[in-house]
């Protein structure tokens, strides 16, 4: 697993979402009207991360690159 501490995003996120769009720990629900709202699956273990995070998440130290997903590049 990877840990992005304060490292920036080298791939195209969605910028209204962030970070969580990208994350291993990132959960959209979609509600009958349509509406989209990403939940953070961390938070369920960890009271330090917040259900559901304000969007956009620019910087989070819990962050972890989704499967197929290239994550957030080098510090540099
Ligand atoms: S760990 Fe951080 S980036 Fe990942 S889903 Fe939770 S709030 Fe979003």
């Amino acid at each position: 697993m990877q840990d992005a501490g304060s490292a920036e995003p080298a791939l195209a996120l969605d910028p209204a979402v962030g970070l969580c769009g990208a994350c291993d720990h990132g959960h959209c629900q979609v509600s009958a009207s349509g509406s989209r709202f990403w939940r953070c699956l961390r938070a369920g273990r960890d009271p330090g991360y917040r259900r559901y995070p304000p969007l956009p998440v620019e910087r989070c130290p819990g962050f972890e690159a989704a499967r197929g997903n290239p994550g957030p590049g080098p510090d540099s």
